[in-house]
Parts: structure tokens; C-alpha cells; sequence
């Protein structure tokens, strides 16, 4: 199996670029949604969340209200370390269920924004990626399309000022796709980077 740890900051593209990967015949976990799946009912943080936090973060029925636990970490980076030592595990717990229902021959993509910021997808080694791909795209334009989706701009700015910096990303990488031209052009960059993961696949 090659795990695939695919990141990249806000705006950047990461996730159409995990979408077209899948097309490609990738398996794509998406690692932020799971971080929402283990705080939900039932889910897998959900309980030592609400013992950490206490009820002030539940809502009538005990289960965590998101915006209430956002508000608990918010600007507060002990806090949020406290979250995150309990989610954190819990989404690597998550991926490894995933991954273990998977044919060994997959080729997995982990897409997540915070890769450099972050243990997750490396919990244990049978369960990391061992190759980094990082979707670069200029600042503005990251801005543009994040407020295109519908975030207010000085929000997106404060997300990319909170999130690692394309050195750090670059840092880690085993490649970089750059998207800061059209759909075409991303699609024609993805079929490059797709030939490159075979390679990596290949025994
Ligand atoms: P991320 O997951 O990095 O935040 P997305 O993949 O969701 O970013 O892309 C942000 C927005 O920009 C989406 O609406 C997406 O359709 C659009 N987008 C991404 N790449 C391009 C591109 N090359 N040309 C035009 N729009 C793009």
C-alpha cells in the first residue's frame, strides 16, 4: 500500500486535486472530515472530549456543540493543545480502521490541511504516508478562490497567517504541484503527478 500524505494551505486547491487523484484510481481519505466524525455522537473522541471540556461545550443532549468546543480553543493554543491531544489519536485511530479495510495494493491519498502542523496520518508506521505532495498556488489567488466559496476575506487571511508557510510545506514535500493557472492546466499537472505516484506504487 503507498499512503500519500497530500496538503496544502487554504484556497490552494488541495482538495480538487485529491478529487482528480481519485478519478485516477486513488483511495482519498479526507482527514478534516474525520476530525468532525470523532467528535460527533457516537464518535470516537466524543466522550474524553466533553470529560476534558465539560459540559459547558455540550449541548442539552451531552453531545459536543462544534461551536461552543471553537469557542473554547479559540486564540488559546493551550486549549487547543488539550483538544487536539485527545482528537488527534483519535483520527489516526480513525485512518487506520480506514486503511486496514483497503486492498494492500491501494494507493491511498490522506488529504489534509494541517500536514506539517500535525502528527495526523502518522500514528503508528503501518499507518503514515511515506510521500508528501504539496499544492502551491499564490497568496491572492488562494484568497480569491476561498472568498469565491463564500468565506469572508479577512477570515481566509487569518486561516493562511495561522497555517504553516509554503517553505514549511515545501520542506516536506516529494512533490509539488503548482496550481495557479486554469482547470486545464491543473488537470494536465495532476496526470504528470498521477505517472510520478505510479512510479512510487511500483514494486
Ligand atoms: P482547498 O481544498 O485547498 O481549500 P479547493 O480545492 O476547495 O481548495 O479549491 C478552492 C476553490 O477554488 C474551489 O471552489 C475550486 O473549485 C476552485 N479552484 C481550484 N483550483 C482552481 C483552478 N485551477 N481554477 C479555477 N478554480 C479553481
Amino acid at each position: 500500500m503507498l499512503i500519500i500524505g497530500l496538503t496544502g494551505g487554504i484556497g490552494s486547491g488541495k482538495s480538487t486535486v485529491a478529487s482528480m487523484l481519485g478519478d485516477r484510481g486513488a483511495t482519498v481519505i479526507d482527514v478534516d472530515a474525520h476530525g468532525r466524525v470523532v467528535i460527533a455522537p457516537g464518535g470516537r473522541a466524543e466522550a474524553a472530549v466533553v470529560a476534558e471540556f465539560g459540559d459547558g461545550i455540550a449541548d442539552a443532549d451531552g453531545h459536543i456543540d462544534r461551536a461552543a468546543l471553537a469557542r473554547a480553543v479559540f486564540g488559546r493554543p493551550e486549549e487547543l493543545a488539550r483538544l487536539t491531544s485527545i482528537s488527534h489519536p483519535a483520527i489516526n485511530a480513525e485512518i487506520a480502521a480506514r486503511l486496514d479495510e483497503l486492498p494492500a495494493d491501494s494507493i491511498v491519498v490522506l488529504d489534509m490541511a494541517i500536514l506539517v502542523e500535525s502528527n495526523l496520518g502518522r500514528g503508528d508506521p503501518a499507518h503514515s504516508y511515506s510521500r508528501v505532495v504539496v499544492v502551491e498556488a499564490p497568496e491572492e489567488l488562494r484568497v480569491e478562490r476561498a472568498v469565491q466559496r463564500g468565506m469572508a476575506e479577512a477570515d481566509v487571511r487569518a486561516r493562511i497567517s495561522s497555517q504553516a508557510t509554503d517553505e514549511q510545506r515545501r520542506a516536506v514535500a516529494d512533490a509539488v504541484i503548482a496550481n495557479d493557472g486554469d482547470l486545464d492546466q491543473l488537470v494536465a499537472r495532476v496526470d504528470e503527478l498521477w505517472s510520478t505516484i505510479l512510479g512510487w506504487a511500483a514494486p
